[in-house]
């Protein structure tokens, strides 16, 4: 029988690509997509023309429904630390306050996914960091509002399943990177090309050897797929590692980018508070539960498709605002 699946934040950067892949599946039969297009763009489902597709504008606190759904997938959040910064209220709102209003929408025995992420490991004591390291974050600090909301509707999720026997998927994503990213959205590729291919000077923080680990987004996709849909056969429901488990620095990623533009140079900026010095994946977990999937993409290939991707972008007129 069809699903009936509702994903918030389907407009935005991996969620829109979310919508592409299980419009793909015969086993949906309707989609429902909540965004309120603070961080996602009506140009990433532009292109979708499925009667099975319904757009609605909401806040996903607010959202209200008399329908209930098979599956639940929550995206519903910036991933910029630049935007959650900005406004940290509202993002505590969306991951928490969201999962709050979600969860009572679910069928009896419905399953309520969530990306959560590697924020929740803060700057981390151990690598790789495996899903039992507990983290080193602070809950005062300057990314509290990310970092917090993710742990605490994790939590939520966790004692939901405990104790009213919802099926859960959680996962907690690494540095997703891919075309779809907004020009303006500040995170590291997607800031390095976008100012690659405008002003040209590329804010390195700090002394860029700060490292993460980089993953290309159909690739992550392709993971979140395959964990979160109803029948894929899994029980376990999380916490998962997904990612790339090759770390690379940040000044190796601007560096990578200033070969590929011409003109393209680094600007040495001041280094971001608390900015984590380092981050990967431990995917034992991830390679039990998901076998057969590995990151495939690799981070040079990854980054020049994100790079045409952004060139075609600007070319196209779409608006640019790299700090
Ligand atoms: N970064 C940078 N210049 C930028 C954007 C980011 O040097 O214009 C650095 C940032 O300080 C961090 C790393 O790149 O060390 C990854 O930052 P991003 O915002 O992509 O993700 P997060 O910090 O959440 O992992």
């Amino acid at each position: 029988m069809g699903k009936k699946v509702l994903i918030s934040g389907g407009a935005g950067f991996i969620g829109s690509h979310m919508v592409d892949r299980l419009l793909r599946r015969n086993d949906l039969e309707t989609l429902v997509v909540v965004d309120n297009f603070w961080t996602g763009l009506a140009t990433n489902l532009a292109h979708i023309r499925d009667p099975r597709l319904n757009l609605v504008t909401s806040n996903i606190e607010d959202f209200a429904t008399g329908d209930k759904f098979d599956e639940i997938i929550h995206l519903a959040s910036p991933a910029s630390p630049p935007w959650y910064m900005r406004e940290p209220i509202r993002t505590i709102r969306a991951n928490l306050v969201g999962a709050l209003n979600l969860v009572e929408m679910l069928v009896p025995g419905g399953r309520m996914s969530f990306a959560s992420t590697s924020e929740v490991y803060g700057d981390p004591l151990v690598t790789p960091q495996p899903e039992s390291y507990r983290g080193f974050v602070d809950c005062t600090g300057p990314r509290s509002s990310y970092d917090e909301s993710k742990r605490c509707t994790e939590a939520l999720l966790f004692e939901c399943q405990r104790t009213r026997g919802i099926e859960i998927r959680v996962v907690r994503l690494f540095n997703v990177y891919g075309p779809r990213t907004r020009p303006d959205d500040g995170r590291a590729v997607s800031n390095f090309l976008s100012q690659a291919l405008t002003h040209g000077e590329l804010t390195l923080y700090g002394e860029g050897d700060q490292t993460r680990s980089w993953g290309y987004v159909d690739d992550i996709v392709d993971a979140l797929e395959r964990f979160f849909w109803l029948d894929s056969g899994i029980t376990y429901g999380g916490p998962l590692n997904v990612g790339n488990d090759r770390e690379i620095s940040v000044a190796e990623v601007a560096n990578y980018i200033v070969s590929l533009v011409p003109g393209a140079r680094i600007k040495m900026c001041p280094p971001i508070p608390q900015d984590p010095t380092n981050r990967r994946p431990d995917l034992t977990i991830c390679r039990q539960v998901l076998p057969g999937w590995q990151a495939n993409i690799t981070y040079e290939e990854g980054v020049k498709r994100t790079l045409d991707w952004f060139r075609d972008q600007i070319q196209h007129g779409a608006e640019t605002d790299a700090p």
